[in-house]
């Protein structure tokens, strides 16, 4: 038997996520390799899925969590063995196919990594879906900076949502490659963790937020967007000529209230940052390089532990915007 969070939907008691106890029998018979987890994380998805917010879970009863990391116990799949470190985000996990907010889990051997050298299964999991997704919104903006010769210190790049998993992680990255990093929040209060981050200045996500002028003061040459709806609309209209903003999420909301002329007059270039389905040679260069250039001083100071019971507390709280950073889920206490 292994505790996990499970989410059932039935037409007497309607939508329900609780912790539980599972046989492994019960395990998805869809999966070649068996995964002792070890941490797994509360990212802004999870949210929807123990809360029910939006319909991310497709099939009941579900486990829910979109990423853990943890050690094989038992594989079909010739990439794996047991005693093997692994990590899981996305593919549909959590949403489709039982997740990670449990004590074991079974999944395809093709949507697993190696956890990379010199990176512990915790460090994984608070670095999470979250720091991966961040991580390759810098890997875009980089490749567009090389070939644009735009150098590191230049400009400024803004972070969205920095007080959040994908923008603390994506302010603690930038800063660390000499970038001049500008955050925006709407917890002025934390402008001291911010800068603890890397952040130069700390700016009210509020002067983003609301409707803006199709080209605005060119100030950006790349944006981390975690934000999507108005902000991510006048993002693009003030960002500079040549640069380019990546755009992963949507906690403002899903809209793009925005006109071609940033596109079209500055050359600005938007790109879409999806770490579901990234293939398995892009999600290994990101945790490489995670590996290699996140502070784990940072790391630590963003980076929150709870147990899988308080799991079901972090969901609605996360949704709300009050989680700092990241929630890393300790699934064995
Ligand atoms: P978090 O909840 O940790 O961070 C989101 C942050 O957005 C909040 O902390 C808050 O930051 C800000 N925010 C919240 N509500 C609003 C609002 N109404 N208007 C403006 N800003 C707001 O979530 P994650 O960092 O885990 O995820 C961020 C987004 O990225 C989510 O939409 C998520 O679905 C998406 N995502 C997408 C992925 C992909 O593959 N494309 C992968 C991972 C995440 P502050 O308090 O600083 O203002």
């Amino acid at each position: 038997m292994f505790k996990a969070l499970l989410i059932t939907k039935t037409d007497d008691v309607g939508y329900r996520c609780a912790l539980t106890e599972l046989d492994e029998a019960q395990l998805p018979a869809a999966g070649d390799v068996t995964v002792r987890v070890d941490w797994s994380t509360i990212n802004y998805k999870d949210g929807l899925a123990i809360t029910g917010q939006s319909p991310v879970v497709r099939s009941f009863p579900m486990v829910p969590g979109i990423d853990f990391a943890g050690t094989v116990t038992d594989s079909a799949h010739p990439r794996w063995k047991a005693g093997d470190r692994v990590i899981l985000n996305g593919f549909g996990v959590g949403e489709t196919h039982w997740g990670g907010l449990a004590q074991r889990a079974r999944v395809k051997g093709d949507w697993l990594v190696p956890l990379p050298e010199g990176l512990t299964a915790r460090e994984a999991m608070a670095i999470g879906t979250a720091g991966y997704t961040a991580m390759l919104c810098l890997m875009a903006l980089q490749k567009h900076w090389a070939e644009a010769g735009v150098k590191p210190g230049s400009g400024e790049v803004l972070v969205t949502g920095a007080n959040g998993g994908v923008g603390s992680v994506a302010v603690a990255l930038l800063a660390a490659q000499g970038h001049t990093v500008v955050a925006s929040t709407g917890r002025l209060a934390e402008s001291d963790y911010l800068k603890s981050l890397g952040a130069a200045e700390v700016i009210d996500r509020a002067t983003l937020g609301a409707p803006g002028k199709p080209l605005q003061k060119e100030r950006w040459i790349g944006v981390v967007d975690s934000v999507g709806s108005h902000t991510l609309a006048n993002s693009c209209a003030s960002t500079r000529y040549g640069g380019a903003v990546a755009a992963c999420g949507l906690a403002q909301g899903m809209d793009l209230p925005a006109s071609v002329a940033p596109f079209i007059l500055r050359g600005v270039t938007l790109y879409g940052i999806d770490s579901v389905m990234a293939p398995l040679t892009r999600r290994e260069a990101a945790w490489s390089a995670l590996a290699q250039s996140l502070d784990r001083g940072k790391l630590a100071a963003m980076t929150t532990e709870i147990g899988l019971a308080a799991a079901l507390d972090a969901g609605p709280q996360i949704l709300a915007g009050q989680v700092r950073g990241r929630l890393v889920v300790n699934v064995n206490a």
